[in-house]
């Protein structure tokens, strides 16, 4: 039987989930409402997670030792973060649950890897090409054209471990650059906008998706994300499913984010996807204020085995996130009429740390 098929909670049942930031700590919230505890296993002592839970492991994820403890402790263990060590997840694995599935963590961690799943999909993505060397970089440039865009293959985030390649620019510098031995390069996308679909899939397959989610980006991390995306209800129908073909094809258990590009062109507007997050995902917090179940409850539900919610949205929302400094002025969001704040509880601000965020909902009824 599938991990997925022997996982049944019940109400006092106990959730590991490994990594203790943000999105740990409001899957551990969720969870509380629905009357379930969580463990939360990370490294880090000062953990944002710890706060609301009342069992933390804090240990690093190649003490095996402490991971059976844990895992000993929990009924199905869960993540907030994708780079979850290939052997951390094994050793999980053998004791308990762990959803979504280990497999899918190695088709993700990688954009290769997960580059070609969604291609083998036929589903659209950036043009790209598997880059090991100066000499590959300069034949995938000669393939692909410029501007374009390397990644690194694993350990990418916010736009850390990527550089845009503009014409004139030297490849052996910006291989050097970049520190890596295995990267993609992906055909710079002329988008028009950038959109994403938070599914979340059943243990019995249901799939359910929220409305699709415009994003804007400032230095490479989400600022702002709105609902709905200003797109036609075609091209909405087109990404929820992507989304949904993602999950089937993955087996996928508990809340993906999928990350998408809206391009014009000859074909008429359509979507590419960008990348695929195995978590909840920040595109989705608007769901905390704005929809009737949340993305980090619907990921509970599915991980236990429970049923799905069909989420309605309350009406027009944004989610603006407090990034760095902006946490600063959380006293003047807490009086902004309709806002409702959600602050990490994380140490001091640094540039680019998401230290909380806002929603704000404009009832469909007072359109
Ligand atoms: P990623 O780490 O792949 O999510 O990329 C971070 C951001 O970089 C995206 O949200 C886009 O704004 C931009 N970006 C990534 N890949 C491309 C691409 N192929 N073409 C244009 N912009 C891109």
């Amino acid at each position: 039987m599938t991990a997925s098929g022997r996982v049944k909670l019940k109400p006092g049942d106990t959730i590991g989930i490994l990594g203790g930031g943000q999105l740990g700590r409001m899957l551990a919230m969720a969870a509380a409402r629905l009357g379930l505890r969580c463990q939360v296993f990370s490294p880090d002592p000062d953990s944002p997670a710890f706060d609301v839970v009342l069992n933390a492991t804090c240990a690093e994820y190649a003490d095996v030792e402490a991971l059976e403890l844990f895992a000993n402790d929990v009924d199905v263990i869960t993540y907030e973060f994708e780079n979850v060590p290939a052997a951390t997840a094994m050793v999980l694995d053998a004791r308990r649950p762990v959803l979504p599935a280990q497999k899918i963590l190695e088709t993700t961690q990688d954009r290769l890897i997960e580059k070609d799943f969604v291609k083998r999909l036929g589903i659209g993505t950036a043009d790209y090409a598997d880059v090991s060397s100066v000499e590959s970089l300069q034949s995938a440039i000669a393939r692909i054209g410029l501007p374009a865009v390397i990644k690194t293959r694993r350990f990418g985030y916010d736009g850390k471990g990527q550089a845009i390649i503009r014409e004139g620019d030297d490849p052996a510098q910006v291989w050097e650059d970049l520190g890596t031995k295995s990267a993609i390069l992906e055909a710079f996308v002329p988008y028009e906008r950038e959109v994403s679909v938070i599914a979340a899939r059943g243990a019995d397959g249901t799939v359910e998706c929220y409305d699709v989610t415009e994003n804007e980006h400032r230095d490479h991390i989400l600022k702002f994300s709105r609902v709905p995306a200003a797109i036609s209800d075609e091209l909405a129908a087109q990404a929820r499913a992507v989304a949904e073909k993602i999950a089937h094809a993955l087996d996928y258990v508990g809340v993906l984010g999928v990350e998408l590009f809206v391009v014009g062109g000859n074909g008429g507007p359509h979507v590419l996807v960008n990348e695929i997050a195995p978590r909840v995902h920040n595109s989705g917090h608007w769901t905390l204020d704005g929809a009737s179940v949340s993305q980090f409850e619907q990921h509970i539900r599915a991980i236990a085995g429970w049923p799905l919610a069909k989420p309605v949205r309350h009406g027009e929302v944004t989610m603006t996130n407090l990034i760095g400094d902006d946490i600063l002025d959380y006293e003047q969001w807490l009086t902004v009429p309709g806002a409702t704040v959600h602050l990490y509880g994380k140490g001091p601000p640094r540039p680019g740390r998401k230290m909380g965020h806002v929603t704000e909902v404009v009832p469909a009824s007072k359109k």
